[in-house]
């Protein structure tokens, strides 16, 4: 056995489903033995699918998957040391909890004797001694899952899978959960792989995050590392509430975002356009003469230890977390510490921004009405008769407590020089030449920076107009 420490490895894996769907891309991944490993993500980013690779359910398209450095790629599930927990606990709802535990180990024709003490010693590291004789249905939905990570365990893996196995429990409950399991890591000494949605619980329970979007890895770290170093906009967005805005390197240490030109301590040719992170934390509320930029106060909410306070500095949404209120409507000033503002290459240069929802619960963005309907954006939410959009809860969707964000690519925009052709008016403050297409930085009259890539050559200080087709537009919803 090659000794690596690490237990995986998943090399430049790929999984194409026959509808041409490629859940999994080029996944580069090591588990080092008794590590506990999270892949974090979207929904349908490709989680369940590089579980089930590693357990042995589905095969790679390409690529390779080692475990103590010798390929498994065509052993069979039963014969890899790997169990896996789902979401739903698939217990057999006819036999009793000794029956369910004890079932593979019967199947393997394990004696007697020692099913029996095996059974005894995984009820005792979920915390349910004496629950053998105990019926599925008279359990909890926690106490079930147990059972089911004790029938996982019972078989002795070497690594463990679990599938967002706390999805189907109650905030109280997962939170239980999570201690217990992390618990039950550090004493068996095994390898667990984690998959879940929730960022927070990524952040808890990990040695180690992998962030996942669309099938490909984003980062891979420690949760220190994600948080503070997130490395693009992706990986910022989902972890945390950051605020993120597009920019421009203007000189030597400043970078130009948010309207306001900031103190920075990260090195980028001058030029270089750029997204800036700044934690919520990290937002300094000041006179408005001592701030970078300024802005007023939109909506202030009280969160238990501290206040979250939303600033609007023209177009640009701020939201800062303090332990001092402040009311709606004051002028304040915005300054955050050099240290604290977290600037890389932009990628894909996303442009974000946020539409407004108005009286007849229409999405609107400086005065056009656009045709989305919010129904589709707005989960379980539908419109009444009399155009009222009730959300989840029946509830009518409040636009001071939710906001919309839209977000749009730099190629699918488009300038013109007709001014009224476009959804916002704006000059051009910036361009590069990229190779084989200019990006440009247009600077609204709403203070908000468009990044817009094209393949023709526009002039500095050209007034144009933007195109932005809505179908390209990718909406979600923020609450405040
Ligand atoms: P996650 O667990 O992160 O939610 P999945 O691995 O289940 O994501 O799915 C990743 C992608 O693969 C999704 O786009 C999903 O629709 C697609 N997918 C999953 N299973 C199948 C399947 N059996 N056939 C075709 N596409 C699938
Ligand atoms: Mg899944």
């Amino acid at each position: 056995m090659e000794k690596t420490g690490n237990i995986i490895e998943l090399k430049d894996v790929s999984l194409v489903y026959e509808d041409g769907c490629k859940a999994v891309d080029s996944f580069n991944l090591e588990v080092r033995r008794g590590e506990f490993v999270t892949l974090l993500g979207p929904s349908g980013c490709g989680k369940t699918t590089t579980l089930r690779m590693i357990a042995g359910f589905s095969k790679p398209t390409e690529g390779d998957i080692l475990l103590n450095g010798r390929s498994i790629v065509d052993l069979p599930p039963y014969e890899r040391p790997v169990n896996t927990v789902f979401q739903r606990y698939a217990l057999f709802p006819h036999m009793n909890i000794y029956e369910n535990i004890a079932f593979g180990l019967k199947q393997k024709k394990t004696p007697r004797d020692v099913i029996d003490r095996k059974v005894r010693h995984v009820l005792d590291l979920v915390d349910l001694e004496g629950f053998e004789q105990r019926r599925v249905n008279t359990l909890s939905g926690g106490q079930q899952q147990r059972i089911a990570i004790a029938r996982a365990l019972v078989n002795e893996p070497e690594i463990l899978l679990l599938d967002e196995p706390l999805g189907a429990l109650d905030l109280k409950m997962r939170k239980e959960m999570q201690i217990e399991l992390k618990d039950m890591h550090d004493k068996l000494g095994i390898t667990f792989i984690y998959v879940t949605h929730d960022q927070e619980e990524a952040l808890t329970m990990s040695d180690k995050i992998v962030v996942m979007n669309e099938g490909r890895i984003q980062q891979t770290g420690t949760p220190e590392d994600i948080y503070n170093e997130p490395i693009n906009a992706f990986v910022a967005d989902f972890i945390g509430d950051s605020n993120i805005f597009n920019g421009i390197m203007t000189g030597k240490l400043k970078a130009r975002f948010c309207g306001g030109e900031f103190d920075c301590v990260d090195d980028y040719k001058e030029g270089t356009h750029i997204t800036a992170v700044v934690r919520p934390e990290d937002v300094e509320l000041t006179e408005p003469a001592k701030g970078t930029i300024r802005g007023t106060v939109d909506s202030v909410i009280f969160k238990g230890v501290h206040y979250e306070i939303t600033v609007l500095s023209g177009r640009n949404e701020i939201v800062s977390q303090t332990v001092r209120s402040a009311q709606p409507g004051d002028y304040v000033g915005i300054h955050v510490d050099p240290d604290n503002i977290h600037i890389m290459m932009a990628e894909d240069n996303t442009n974000y921004f946020f539409v407004d929802i108005n009286r007849d619960y229409q999405l609107e963005y400086n005065g056009h009405v656009l045709e989305t309907n919010l129904t589709k954006i707005i989960p379980a939410s539908h419109r009444t008769e009399d155009g009222t959009v009730l959300d989840a809860g029946g509830e009518a969707v409040d636009p001071r407590r939710v906001r919309i964000r839209a977000a749009i690519k730099p190629g699918d925009m488009e300038m013109t020089d007709d001014q009224e052709a476009g959804l916002i008016q704006g000059t051009i403050s910036n361009l590069i030449y990229k190779g084989d297409h200019y990006s440009y930085i247009i600077h609204t009259e709403l203070e908000q920076d468009f990044i817009v890539d094209d393949e023709y050559l526009w002039n500095m200080d050209d007034r144009v107009s933007l195109l932005m087709p809505e179908e390209k537009m990718v909406f979600s919803v923020r609450k405040k």
